[in-house]
């Protein structure tokens, strides 16, 4: 599966926002994100984005931020945006239902990875399973009950127990339970738009009018 491999930081630079794209250095002094000013945008024009932004503008800075977000590259975010337009209900609102169903999703949200590409690297490599079977599809959708569990290899990785050690204290959204000890976890519901507050900033609806141009 195609996926981005370069700087990650760019991406928060260009958005003007933090992504958390790096696991543990997003919450560390290290992220160049702490300090607004001095993270200039990426390029070298200090002339960059010094105009007032177009609606065109604006729209397309949506959906990069909520696509960079997801780790997720152009085609793949067009494909699920299509299918949150088929389905009955507000466009916007089902998209980010849709994000919040996959399995890369879910398994950075229960903290046996620190990011979504770190959580997308795992399923790759085999160390996830869903409801007993491993899958190896990062955008393999849940269903409410699946239950999402490190594999035996897994188990033993070190990287797991850290990352359930360090976040599992803050506990995991509330339409999820998490077993640390067993590292096992429930997709319980699909979350309704209100619940998702890591995307509080987000205006899906930009990125529906982008679409729809
Ligand atoms: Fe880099 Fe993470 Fe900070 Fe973004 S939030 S700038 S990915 S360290």
């Amino acid at each position: 599966m195609a996926r981005y491999t370069g700087p990650k930081c760019r991406y928060c630079r260009a958005e003007r926002t933090k992504l958390f794209l790096k696991g543990e250095r997003c919450h560390s002094g290290k992220c160049p994100m702490n300090d607004l000013k001095s993270a200039g945008l990426p390029g070298k024009d200090p002339r960059a984005r010094s105009k007032k932004p177009t609606d065109y503008g604006l729209q397309l800075r949506e959906k990069q931020k909520l696509k960079r977000t997801y780790c997720m590259l152009e085609k793949q975010f067009k494909l699920t945006f299509d299918e949150a337009a088929r389905v009955p209900g507000k466009t916007g609102e089902n998209l980010i239902m849709l994000l919040e169903c996959r399995l890369d999703n879910v398994v950075y949200r229960l903290h046996f990875a620190s990011s979504r590409s770190e959580s997308a690297q795992l399923i790759n490599h085999g160390h996830i399973q869903v409801n007993g079977k491993r899958v190896t599809i990062p955008s393999y959708r849940l269903k409410p009950g699946d239950v999402v569990s490190v594999g035996p290899r897994g188990q033993k990785m070190i990287s797991i127990k850290e990352n359930l050690k360090e976040y599992s204290k803050s506990g995991v959204c509330q339409w999820l339970t998490l077993d640390a000890d067993a590292m096992k976890g429930t997709f319980v519901a699909v979350p309704r738009r209100s619940e998702v507050t890591e995307l509080e900033k987000i205006n899906e609806q930009l990125i529906v009018e982008l679409y729809s141009r």
